[in-house]
């Protein structure tokens, strides 16, 4: 289980979250969906440590956190809860410079110390299963954007997070790449991937999702099942955003 609690976050005077407490059950998608500006992404980046909160609590698995304004966590607990998360962006974000099985096994070199030899056995693996073992010797460019972010998954993957953060995963590609990269993020929620995913993407939204959180603001609004919360929205605010969804 990955707990949110009572997350605050600011930048300077904004405050893009406050209040923010949410449970991703494991082995489950949960999506955030709001307008743009809600802070769909911040909350993301603050589930990694990409961003710090100024209050609030994050549990992922064994690790626990609590944010305090005037105390940045330790480089330690950072990586920590950092090991636990893979994150998969919306502009894919694969290293240019290298072939797309260097792109996989990079954090397994770099930061965790794994030897050359295992890391490329294990980008191999997680290629193949996201179809693109045949290309592992090309560069990124020369790939279509549902390759990229396909890649880009199977990096995400490498040192078997916890939990697969999504930001918008989809948004980038036209209908057609867009299903590819759906197939291969439903075919991980099968197997028991937890996910937490912003998406504005409604198929994607209601096809894989188990929980949906509504995010107005830098507050979530309504969570609840997809069926309640696109069915029957409680709230009128998540009511007349859904109705913009259609
Ligand atoms: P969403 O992903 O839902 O579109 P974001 O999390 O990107 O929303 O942004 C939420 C709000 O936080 C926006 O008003 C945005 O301008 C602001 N924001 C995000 N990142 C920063 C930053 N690094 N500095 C200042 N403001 C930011
Ligand atoms: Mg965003």
């Amino acid at each position: 289980m990955i707990a949110l609690t009572e997350i605050e976050k600011r930048f300077g005077d904004t405050r893009v979250l406050q209040g923010v407490s949410l449970a991703v059950p494991e082995g489950r998608v949960t999506a955030l969906i709001g307008p743009s500006g809600s802070g769909k992404s911040t909350l993301l980046r603050c589930v990694n440590l990409l961003e710090i909160p100024q209050a609030g609590r994050l549990e992922i698995g064994e690790e626990r956190l609590d944010f305090r304004p005037e105390a940045r966590p330790s480089r330690r607990e950072i990586l920590a809860i950092r090991r636990q998360t893979g994150m998969v962006f919306q502009n894919f974000q694969l290293f240019p410079h290298r072939t797309v099985a260097q792109n996989v096994m990079e954090g397994l070199v770099t930061v965790q110390r794994w030897p050359e030899a295992k890391a490329r056995v294990r980008a191999m693996e997680l290629l193949d299963k996201v179809g693109l073992a045949h290309k592992a010797a090309d560069w990124p460019s020369s790939l279509s954007g549902g390759q990229q972010q396909r890649v880009a998954i199977a990096r995400a993957l490498a040192p078997s997070p916890r939990v697969l953060l999504c930001d918008e995963p989809t948004s980038a590609l036209d209908p057609q790449l867009a299903g590819e990269v759906v197939a291969v993020l439903a075919a991980l929620a099968r197997e028991g991937m937890t996910m937490l995913m912003a998406t504005h993407d409604l198929r994607l939204a209601r096809s894989m999702a188990h929980q949906v959180a509504f995010l107005e603001g830098g507050t979530i609004v309504e969570h609840g099942t997809p069926e309640s919360l696109f069915g029957q929205p409680a709230d009128p605010r998540t009511r007349r955003f859904v109705a913009t969804l259609i």
